[in-house]
């Protein structure tokens, strides 16, 4: 049976960052990442977008990784009128990425294998060895053989959809009604201006989410919507999907070029107040680890991991991997990012209130600075004075006062 310091289940943005933070802190750790998938980063389930400060936390992304450069968002409202935040000409000029996460996610991998730590990919993590409350390690299959590998600390960065972590006690299934729905299409045929990613919005073709157009460059870009989930069979992301491509027509050639189907659900909230257990911690969007306005969850990932590598590697020095050791993640990521994305939260929870002819009159009275700040939790006093002056709104207002 193999042994190691840490095992990280799940080698996307979360698990890789994990694994380099710990291998930066102390490279004579052992650590052990495994993850189902054949290969990493395979298949997509994302629209790649990417603010340039990530870099603050990555490095500098290799070009081979990016499909285009951004220089900001469109945001439109579901009249058609938008709002143009170009980041490059804010505080910061920095804009962002679509990005190509079949490089990029390896290429983070790759990251932490070259500080030390190890990869296994095609290894479906089936159970959580639970002995005397403590978590010691892990089952599962790996390239069709069954393992048993045990650790000091298990790391879970297995994403939204995975059910592993609820195996260690912690809360980890996220509210059904905080889980968003989406559908993405890789289509050529985008003539929508590649300068900007594209976000609309509308109860018609996404309610309480967004339909989107991510260009990645010579017209070809994702283009999807993230919904509410409904068991209504005409509400379902496909069918928002379809009529998103109809409403917005003018940004398609017309010939439904479609190279990749990609699916997958969001969470937009249930930020977690526990994350860790003996022996056990839950980082990245396994811990609902989403900015939950516009569902970003990579860089939320990356910082979220490298938090928790801080934690861990911190554990291991002074020998003490019980929930007790590991508790200054709560805090430390509460501080960090929690309060930001609660503010967040807060925010999409009164834009879900708003009407379609709310909408619309918002765009008239934002600018783009604000749209920039809301995303990230920042001047909710701002959007308050401006429901404030609508009586229809003004109860609103005091959820972000
Ligand atoms: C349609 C869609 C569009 C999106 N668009 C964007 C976007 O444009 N920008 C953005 O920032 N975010 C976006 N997101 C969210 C983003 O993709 C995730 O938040 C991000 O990938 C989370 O990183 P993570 O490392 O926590 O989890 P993941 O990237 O999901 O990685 C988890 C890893 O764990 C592995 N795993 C799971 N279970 C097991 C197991 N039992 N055993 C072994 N391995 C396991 C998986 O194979 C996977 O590699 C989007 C999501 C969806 C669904």
């Amino acid at each position: 049976m193999d042994e190691f310091d840490v095992i990280i289940v799940g080698a996307g943005p979360a698990g890789a960052s994990c694994a380099r933070q710990i291998m930066e802190k102390n490279p004579s750790l052992s650590v052990m990442m495994f993850d189902r998938r054949e290969e990493l980063g395979v298949p997509v389930r994302c629209g790649e977008g990417l603010e340039q400060a990530a870099e603050d936390y990555t490095g500098p992304i290799p070009k081979r990784a990016i499909c285009k450069y951004i220089k900001g968002a469109r945001v439109y409202a579901p009249d058609g009128r938008f709002l143009e935040a170009d980041m490059t000409k804010m505080a910061g000029g920095r804009g962002g990425y679509v990005l190509d996460r079949k490089v990029f996610d390896k290429w983070l991998a790759f990251e932490a294998v070259k500080k030390g730590a190890t990869v296994q990919c095609d290894t479906l993590i089936t159970d959580l060895i639970v002995e005397n409350g403590w978590i010691r390690g892990v089952r599962g299959i790996n390239m069709g053989k069954e393992i048993v590998a045990r650790a000091k600390v298990v790391v879970c960065s297995t994403g939204a959809e995975s059910r592993l972590g609820m195996q260690s006690g912690l809360k980890t299934f996220c509210k059904a009604q905080l889980v968003d729905t989406c559908v993405e299409y890789e289509m050529t045929g985008s003539l929508a201006d590649e300068e900007f990613i594209h976000l609309m919005l509308g109860s018609d073709i996404a309610p309480r989410g967004y339909a989107w157009i991510f260009p990645k460059g010579d017209g070809i870009a994702n283009v999807g919507v993230g919904v509410i989930p409904s068991p209504d069979p005409m509400k379902t992301a496909l069918i928002y999907q379809e009529k998103f491509l109809k409403k917005y027509a003018q940004f398609f050639d017309g010939k439904r070029n479609i190279m990749e189907i990609k699916g997958g659900i969001v969470p937009v909230g249930d930020l977690m107040k526990d994350m860790v257990t003996n022996g056990f911690l839950v980082c990245g969007e396994a811990a609902h680890h989403v900015n939950p306005i516009h569902g970003g969850g990579i860089k939320e990932a990356i910082v979220s991991g490298q938090l928790a590598g801080d934690v861990v590697a911190g554990a291991l020095g002074k020998n003490d991997f019980s929930k007790q050791g590991l508790s200054s993640f709560n805090p430390l990521w509460w501080e960090v990012r929690g309060n930001h994305l609660r503010n967040v939260e807060k925010l999409r929870e009164v834009f879900e209130k708003f009407s379609d002819k709310d909408l619309n009159d918002l765009v008239d009275a934002l600018t783009p600075e604000d749209l920039i700040d809301f995303s990230r939790g920042q001047k909710l006093g701002t959007l308050a004075k401006i429901l404030l002056r609508k009586p229809s709104l003004m109860f609103l207002a005091k959820k972000l006062l």
